[in-house]
């Protein structure tokens, strides 16, 4: 049996049309083939390589590291430098009610995290999200998505979560005493790139307070650049009480965290104690590679070139088949009719070296979410491609 046909009969497949590319080594914004075909990957594996696949100073790190130690403890007991340090620099880059973290493994155990956590501080249990949400795939993080077709035949998920339409802030009186939280992606993703006006999210930020309701920002797709500003709550002006990171926090590495107050934080001591526990969570490889990751992030101005890219992109994606495109940073959404058109243009690419993809909740829309480190060159050669195929 080749690679293919075991793919087909022993990996779990989660689609009927799974791209089933075979890629053998992959350096930049390029990956490539077993017959060394070259594709630009322009969703940069669904917002995960934002400083580019294996960056020399990610991949250093992680050969520095693998030479030290690999697993030593479970979360919370050791003093593991690659933790610290890294739990240092994230601080730094965040408002200082900001300034204790937790290390997971992924987003989705980070939004578990993070969920539990609010509960455990407003003794609460009602949980608030937005309609289209993602926020993950585990049975917590299920619950607070907002979509009832991926959730529906999972049920009974949490009890007492409820879903707002996002982005309007006439409803929002319904957070209230009983809110544990409300859980946000201050830009919407699997949605396909929705961006809520400032007001919204200001309002939000204050209806919370009032009611005593924590507010969690999940940036596990906005975060470490991808909108042009290193968190997208920078977009806002407001201070989330818990905020969750994952994908582009690796450089390719897998990890996920949820950061907010050490006094928050502290709760998870005692009653109970150990209140979440993670045996690989913050693995040292991981965290070499998300401190390489945040440091190539700042020090090659990646963020602040973002925007302009981003523009790039939209003013040269003019044709008559593209109704919308919305785009914050490097992350884009161009619509089309329906899934009907975009379907052959998404192949299409994809035969001219091209990786592109649809979000979960939006199917007549292209996700464009590159490697930061694109030059705008590539991205006038690649929308050059993207005409020709729209014709
Ligand atoms: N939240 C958001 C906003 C996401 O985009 C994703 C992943 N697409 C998740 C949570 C879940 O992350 P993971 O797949 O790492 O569990």
């Amino acid at each position: 049996m080749n690679q293919r046909q075991l793919f087909l009969q022993h990996l779990a497949q989660t689609s009927d049309t799974p791209l089933m590319l075979q890629i053998e080594r992959a350096e930049g914004i390029y990956m490539f083939d077993k017959e060394g075909k070259k594709y630009i990957d322009l969703i940069a594996g669904i917002g995960v390589s934002n400083v580019g696949h294996r960056h020399p100073k990610v991949v250093e790190a992680i050969k520095n590291q693998v030479d030290k130690h690999l697993h030593l403890m479970v979360f919370g007991e050791f003093i593991q430098s690659p933790q610290v340090q890294l739990a240092k620099a994230i601080s730094d880059t965040l408002p200082q009610s900001l300034n204790s973290t937790y290390f997971l493994n992924s987003g989705s155990e980070a939004v578990e995290g993070a969920l539990k956590l609010a509960k455990r501080v407003t003794q609460r249990t009602n949980l608030i999200s937005f309609q289209n949400a993602y926020h993950g795939s585990s049975h917590g993080a299920l619950s607070v998505c907002g979509n009832e077709e991926l959730k529906s035949k999972f049920r009974p998920l949490l009890p007492s979560v409820y879903h707002l339409e996002f982005g309007n802030s006439a409803v929002l009186h319904q957070i209230n005493e009983q809110t544990a939280a409300v859980i946000i992606e201050p830009i919407q993703g699997e949605a396909g790139i929705r961006i809520p006006h400032k007001e919204f999210i200001l309002a939000l930020r204050n209806r919370c307070t009032e009611v005593g309701a924590l507010l969690i920002f999940d940036e596990i797709q906005t975060g470490f650049g991808r909108t042009g500003k290193f968190w997208a709550l920078e977009h806002f002006g407001v201070v989330p009480d818990i905020l969750i990171c994952a994908k582009g926090m690796g450089g390719g590495m897998p990890i996920g965290a949820f950061v907010s107050s050490t006094e928050n934080m502290a709760l998870f001591k005692n009653n109970p104690m150990l209140g979440h526990i993670s045996t690989f969570g913050g693995h040292p490889v991981s965290c070499v590679a998300s401190l390489a990751t945040l440091t190539v992030l700042l020090e090659e101005k990646l963020i602040e070139e973002a925007e302009a890219k981003g523009k790039l992109f939209v003013e040269l994606l003019k044709h008559p088949s593209i109704i919308e495109i919305r785009q914050i940073g490097l992350m884009i959404a161009v619509e089309f009719t329906n899934y009907e058109t975009l379907k052959p243009i998404i192949d299409a690419l994809l035969e001219k070296g091209i990786v592109t993809d649809w979000f979960l909740f939006c199917n007549n829309s292209m996700r464009i979410a590159p490697p930061l480190t694109i030059t705008k060159d590539e991205i006038r050669r690649t929308c050059a491609v993207i005409l020709e195929v729209l014709g």
